[in-house]
This record gives structure tokens, C-alpha cells and sequence, in this order.
């Protein structure tokens, strides 16, 4: 290819095979994890070709290959799995669901978008974020002998690599950075930006990253607090707001998807037994969670969005075993047209994470774990789709409390 070729080029590639339109939504979507001179992939209407949308033409054949190493391997994904449905909640509210929520919340000044996957929020937002925090908590508490935690938005390497998720989101994570520990690097870094208009990083040999990242899944630092333990008869239930960071790249949007989260955490450790008769009495305190904020929500069998290279066998694994499942709760797109959201998750791990924190369960054998995950923001852009800004819409005691 001739380098001096610049400027933006479209390349049509062959797919595979006819995709299922789940994998094409799919191809799509993660596609801005393929290459930073690709700016976005288009599957044509009879998903057997896909269009590239290549940023500077010098690197077409580059970025080609990426692609389309890339739709082979997506390309393999199964889906149509045994969707099986655990439980559902209607909503009494006979309003119609409210468009354009998050515009809305920015212009009321309820929210403030950083535009890069972070969000402050104050007023109503807030305070529905609390209740559903202290509602979760409350109805958490009723069911369970539950016990309050806390842990850091930092987690290591170390811990992240033993709970496999650099095998399944390598694409997600974050590493915190500091300035070398050297006199004149850190000198060169003040003098750079005590005279600059804007921020100066400092340069790359001087910026060092010794493994510390950022949390990317609520439960993962709890689980080495438990190392080398045996759990009482009883198990442990632990509940607490985790502050959770995914790298979407490009694909951040609003409260529904953000680099920067909260969510509700509540895990279970113990005997085999223990965690799935948790699982079973979890299952109606969401649908009462659901109730409560009168939200239509489903919750059934999912399976996660793993990077590309490593979907297939997992998720086969994850639908097979009905694993994972997902609270759903439908809102608005863009185009006016509802999109079941996910607004959280109910999964067991077996006896993964006891296996690799050496838990050990009462009868002497790993402990099994699983945890349920609420995506704050997430419930709270629902509850405003569909009660929409007419406080006497909303159910009275939420209404008391975000209103007020
Ligand atoms: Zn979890």
C-alpha cells in the first residue's frame, strides 16, 4: 500500500458466514477495541459483509487484518440459548416511558456529564441513588444475616489476574499511574505545569505503573480479605456500595454507560449449598426491590460481553450452566425504541474464587461464592423512563423521598 495515501478510506470485508444479528450488534459495538485507526465497523443489512470505516488510509491494510482476525473470531460466538425467565415484575404506572432521560437530568442540572464516563449528580438523581442503595439494604437485611463492608476502589494486579479477568475483559482495564520516584523527573514535571495554560503529563519514561488498578467488578477486593479462612456453618452475606471503572472506550453514553459506576453489592460465601439456597432467596427480594420503585424488570439467563477472543467457550459455559443471570429493566433508546437494560446481575462462581483465595468452606472443601451486583445509575435512568418527571407518577414513598 502506498504510505502517502492519507485521509479517511471505507473497505468492505466478507464475513465469515451470515451472522445472527446479536453477533453483528456485538461486532459492532466492540469494535472500537480494534484499532485506534479504525473508527467504527458497519455490517451490511444481509450481515454477510462488513464495512470499515478507516481513519487514515496508510493504515488500511493494517487495520484490515485486525478486522478481520477480529469478525472471524466474533464470528464463532454462539448465541440462541435456552433463555430460561426467573422472574418479572409489572409496573402499575400507566404513563408512557419518558425519551431523552439523560439530556433531561443534564439540563435540570441533576446531573453533570464529565464527557468521558464519569458523572456528578445532586438533587432528585441523588437522592433516588441513595433510596435505592437503603432500599436494596433494607430488603438485603430482611432476608439475610447480613454484614456491612467496605472496600477500596483500588485493586491489584495480583488480584485482578487470580480472578481471571484479564482473560475474559483484558480490554476493560485500568492502570493507575504515578511519577517515577526520581528528584529531577518529579522537578521536571512541576516546572512543566507550574508556567502551562494546560495540564502536562509527564513523559512516558517518567510515568510509572506498578500494577495497581482500578476496580472493575464490585466483588473482586473481598475476596482476598477472606484468604486462607474457614467459614463458620452460617457462611457470610456482605453487602456494600462498590465503586466499579470499565473502559468502554468510545461507547460511553450517559448514566447507562459509564467508565466510572456504582453498584450495590452483595455477596455469599459458604458450602456449596449455602450459596445456591442464597441464590433461591435472593431472587424475590429483587423482584420486591422492583416493586418497591415500580419498575417493569425482568430477571432470566445471560451470559456476560467477554472480549472477543475468549467469548465463545464462556459464554457457551455460562449459558449452559445457568450461571448468570440478569435483571433486566426496559428503557428508551435513542431512536424512541424500548432496549431491555441491564441493571444488574445474580451469579454463581462455584467454587472458582475459593479455589484461587484458598476459602475453605466448613465441610473442608472450597468455598462456593456468588454475589448480586445493582448498577445504581442504571436503576435510576430506568426509574426515570418510566415515571418519567411528574412526580405523582412515582410510587408515594419514593416520591416522599426524592421530591421532597
Ligand atoms: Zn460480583
Amino acid at each position: 500500500m502506498n504510505q502517502m495515501v492519507t485521509g479517511a478510506i471505507n473497505v468492505t470485508i466478507a464475513l465469515p458466514k451470515q451472522l445472527e444479528q446479536e453477533i453483528a450488534d456485538d461486532i459492532e459495538k466492540e469494535s472500537v477495541f480494534v484499532s485506534p485507526y479504525l473508527e467504527k465497523i458497519k455490517v451490511a443489512a444481509d450481515r454477510m459483509s462488513a464495512e470499515l470505516f478507516i481513519r487514515d488510509a496508510a493504515k488500511a491494510e493494517e487495520v484490515v487484518d485486525k478486522a478481520t482476525r477480529y469478525v472471524e473470531v466474533m464470528a464463532k460466538q454462539r448465541t440462541g440459548f435456552d433463555i430460561k425467565l426467573f422472574l418479572q415484575n409489572k409496573r402499575q404506572d400507566v404513563g408512557p416511558f419518558q425519551p431523552d432521560v439523560n439530556a433531561e437530568l443534564v439540563s435540570r442540572g441533576w446531573v453533570h456529564d464529565y464527557g468521558e464516563g464519569q458523572v456528578a449528580y445532586r438533587g432528585p438523581v441523588l437522592k433516588l441513588a441513595q433510596l435505592v442503595n437503603a432500599k436494596a439494604v433494607e430488603l438485603y437485611a430482611r432476608a439475610f444475616d447480613l454484614v456491612d463492608g467496605h472496600f477500596p476502589s483500588f485493586v491489584s494486579a495480583e488480584t485482578l489476574h487470580k480472578c481471571g479477568y484479564f482473560d475474559s475483559h483484558p480490554n476493560q482495564a485500568s492502570f493507575v499511574a504515578t511519577v517515577i520516584e526520581d528528584f529531577d523527573a518529579i522537578e521536571e514535571f512541576r516546572r512543566a505545569n507550574s508556567c502551562a495554560e494546560g495540564a502536562v503529563l509527564p513523559p512516558q519514561e517518567h510515568m510509572h505503573h506498578g500494577g495497581m488498578c482500578l476496580n472493575p467488578a464490585a466483588c473482586f477486593p473481598a475476596y482476598p480479605t477472606f484468604a486462607g479462612e474457614t467459614l463458620p456453618e452460617e457462611g457470610h452475606v456482605v453487602s456494600w456500595q462498590g465503586r466499579v471503572f470499565r473502559y468502554e472506550s468510545r461507547n460511553i453514553t450517559g448514566l447507562d454507560r459509564l467508565y466510572e459506576f456504582n453498584v450495590r453489592e452483595l455477596v455469599f460465601l459458604g458450602s456449596e449449598e449455602f450459596v445456591a439456597n442464597c441464590r433461591q432467596r435472593v431472587i424475590p427480594v429483587i423482584g420486591g426491590l422492583a416493586a418497591f420503585f415500580d419498575l417493569e424488570m425482568k430477571l432470566q439467563t445471560a451470559t456476560d460481553p467477554f472480549f472477543a477472543t475468549v467469548s465463545a467457550a464462556k459464554k457457551f459455559f455460562q449459558a449452559s450452566q445457568e450461571v448468570k443471570s440478569e435483571i433486566l429493566i426496559p428503557v428508551l433508546k435513542a431512536d424512541g425504541s424500548v432496549k431491555e437494560m441491564a441493571c444488574g446481575s445474580v451469579n454463581l462462581h462455584g467454587a472458582f474464587f475459593g479455589e484461587r483465595f484458598d476459602i475453605t468452606a466448613v465441610d473442608g472443601a472450597a468455598a462456593h461464592t456468588g454475589c448480586v451486583g445493582l448498577g445504581v445509575e442504571r436503576w435510576v435512568l430506568a426509574a426515570f423512563t418510566q415515571h418519567g418527571f411528574d412526580p405523582a407518577r412515582w410510587p408515594q414513598p419514593v416520591r416522599e423521598a426524592i421530591f421532597a
